[in-house]
Formats: C-alpha cells, structure tokens, sequence
C-alpha cells in the first residue's frame, strides 16, 4: 500500500521525538553534528523557494483576481477575520491564564535577560517599513510584506496595461507553477527533513528542562489545540461550509512542518499546496496565505496572553481591567508585527509586558522553554491562515455562482 505523505512525515516527527529523548542532552553533541544538518538542509530548500514562489503566485492571483473591487473586498474580508480571530486567541489566552494560573507558586531565577529584553520595533517603523526602497533588496531579505506591497503594485500594472504585458504575465504563470512543482518535490525530504529537525529539540530539552514550567506549557498547547479545533472548526463549519474534520485532515502536513520548523515563513510553500489541494483557487491563496504568514498569529497572541499573565502571578502583581484591555489591543498589534520565524513572539512579548508595566525580565523565565511554545503556536498561526484561505475562497465562489445565476 502507498502510504500517504502526511503519515511519512508524522512517522518522521515521532520518531525524532523519541531519538531525541532516547539520545539525551550526552547525545546532544551527536544530534547536532550528524542529525540537525538534514533538518538544515530541508528548511534552506523550502526558504530557497519562498521568494520567487509568493512573488509569482502572488502577481499571477492579482492579476487573477482582476478588478480593484476584488482585490479590496477580499483583502478587507481577509484583514477582518485575521483581526477578529486574533484578539479572541489573546482573550482565550488571558482566560487560561487565569483559571490554570501557571505563575502561582512559582520562584525561578531569571535565565537569559539580555535574549528576552531586545526592544520591540515601534508600531510606526513597522508601517513605514512595509513599503520597499528596493524590491530587489525585499527579495534578497526576504521581507514577505515588502515583496506582496510590491506584488501588488505589479499585478497591478500589468492588468492596467493589458495586452501588451501579456508575456510578462505568462512569465510569471509559468514561474509559479514550476515553483509549485518545486514544492512537491522537496516534500518528498519533509520525513527526514522534520524527523532531523526534532531530534536536536527534544534531546536539548528533556523532562528536566520543561518540568518546573509544566503548567506554562499545558496552558500553552491547551490554548492552541482549543483555539484550533473550536474557533477555526466553527469558522469552517458555519461560514466555510466544510467538514472540518477533512480541513485538519488536509492541512496535516503543513501543520507538521510548521510544528517542527517553528516558521510561518517557511512553512508558506507547504500550505500553499495543502490548501490548493483542499480546492482554494490559486488567486485567494497566493493573496491571503503569505499575508497571513506575516501579520495572523492566533497562536502567538495565545501564547502572549498566556505568558503576561504568567508574570504578573510570579511578581504577585493584579491586573487591572484596563490593563487586561491594554493586553488584548498591544497583543493584536504584536502578533501582527511579529516576523514568521523562529522565536520572534518572544520579543513581541517584551512589548506587551512593557505596554502594561509588567517587569521585562519575566520574558526570560519563558525564554528558556521558548522552542517547546514555539512549536504550537506557529503550528496555529498557519493552520489560521488556512482556515481563512478556505473561507474567503468559498465566499468569492458562492458569489460568483449567485452572479452567474442572476
Ligand atoms: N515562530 C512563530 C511563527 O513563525 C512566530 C512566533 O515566534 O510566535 O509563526
């Protein structure tokens, strides 16, 4: 029998998952010598094609998506929801907090000050600086939301001039569908790519390391898993018309990388085929897929709801309603300003506990488990992005079926 992709990969995980654990921290040394470089090679041959896959997929789906009318309602339906499930991921955050009360009963020394305390970006720069100087600069930095700014001013332009650019388009048809080609191929690495890229983790972070923060991490992927199955399941059922059950089914695979790579970013050209599997027309999804990889990140405003409120409990502080406002506003806009990669809502999260007068250094006593919340949260942030992908896809279909019809 054929055994599917998404079970080679999950074979893949689990087995790192136990390598690491039967490898141990004396191990370590090995993991990262002879293991960790394959995990290397699997995340460079998906970032390698993340570029040159959103740019294209992206013109081609303005270009697609056609009149200025389309690309606004999709793009405000999409902003909206992504808003929307973002402040009830940080409220669902501060409700666990509060009922596990992971801070309580807890005297930890400070860890990694310095790592934790790197100041958040001001809300201004990060505006200023989504509009490229040079958008062969973007694409060398890979500075997703320059490089759709861009994309869209080029979509833009050659459905204004028509005819004329036509081969610029086909170009970029082309390119797109081979970079998907590419994707499928280097899917074929995920096994090995996520079973290498676990090991290291659960073999630095044994029982030892997570115990004292266990009620931390509980809150964390409870959180997730509810926000998941609940908020998305719900969106799916009711606005999507969909069986989430075959959502999560399809989304599997990225849901696995993500969990493994700890990037929305990189795990982008796998979700792009997960939902364009799942049916989602090539134009929402190249629109509202890379969007989402940068500014959705239910899973990080979760995880931010959950850690602020873990630091006020260790310093015996009491929140006030204003300050849980407070939380919930500067956790949107964190969780927007937080890059798809490795670690970032750590720093996102000094902003928060800054907004609220909490002291920084309790983002250092997360820090050190910072990989172990990682995993979860970025594996909701994409699963987000997808859920959204499918509904807006299936509210531009129910309205072209009704056009058709009237
Ligand atoms: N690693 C997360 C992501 O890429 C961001 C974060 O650190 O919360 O989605």
């Amino acid at each position: 029998m054929k055994m599917h992709l998404s079970t080679k990969i999950l074979i893949g995980l689990v087995l790192g998952v136990f390598a690491g654990l039967a490898l141990g921290s004396d191990g370590l040394p090995f993991a990262k010598a002879w293991i960790a470089p394959f995990g290397t090679i699997f995340m460079n041959m998906i970032k390698m094609i993340i570029v040159p896959l959103v740019f294209s997929s992206l013109i081609v789906g303005i270009c697609g998506l056609g009149d200025v009318n389309k690309i606004g309602r999709v793009g405000a339906k999409t902003i909206a929801y992504y808003l929307g499930t973002t402040a009830f991921a940080i409220v669902l955050g501060l409700v666990l907090g509060t009922l596990l009360s992971p801070g309580t009963g807890i005297n930890m020394p400070s860890g990694d000050v310095k790592a934790a305390a790197k100041a958040a970006p001001p809300l201004m720069q990060v505006i200023v600086a989504i509009f490229p100087t040079n958008p062969v600069d973007a694409m060398l930095q890979a500075n997703m939301l320059q490089i759709i700014v861009f994309a869209l001013f080029m979509g833009g332009g050659i459905t204004l001039v028509g005819e004329r650019a036509d081969s610029f388009f086909k170009f970029f048809d082309g390119m797109a569908e081979a970079c998907y080609k590419v994707v499928g191929m280097i899917m074929w690495f995920a096994p090995i790519g996520v079973f290498a890229l676990m090991t290291p983790v659960t073999a630095t972070y044994g029982p030892a390391v997570l115990f004292p923060l266990l009620k931390v991490i509980v809150a964390v992927y409870l959180g997730c898993a509810m926000h998941a199955f609940i908020v998305y399941g719900f969106l799916l059922k009711t606005v999507g018309k969909m069986n989430p059950m075959t959502f999560f089914k399809g989304i599997l695979p990225a849901q696995m990388v993500a969990f493994s790579t700890c990037s929305s970013s990189a795990t982008l050209p796998v979700s792009f085929e997960c939902v364009q599997d799942m049916g989602v027309s090539k134009e929402v999804s190249s629109f509202v897929l890379p969007l989402g990889a940068t500014i959705n990140m239910d899973g990080t405003a979760l995880y931010q709801g959950v850690c602020a409120l873990f630091v006020a409990q260790i310093y015996g502080i009491d929140l006030s309603m204003g300050q849980y406002v407070t939380i919930i506003l500067t956790g949107t806009l964190a969780s927007i300003g937080t890059a798809g990669v490795p670690g970032a809502g750590l720093i996102m999260l000094t902003m928060i506990l800054q907004a609220v007068g909490l002291p920084l250094e309790g983002a250092a006593l997360v820090a050190g488990i910072d990989r172990i919340l990682d995993m979860p949260r970025t594996t909701v942030n994409i699963t987000g992005d997808a859920t959204v992908a499918l509904i807006v896809d299936k509210g531009e279909k129910d309205r072209e079926a009704r056009l058709a019809n009237s």
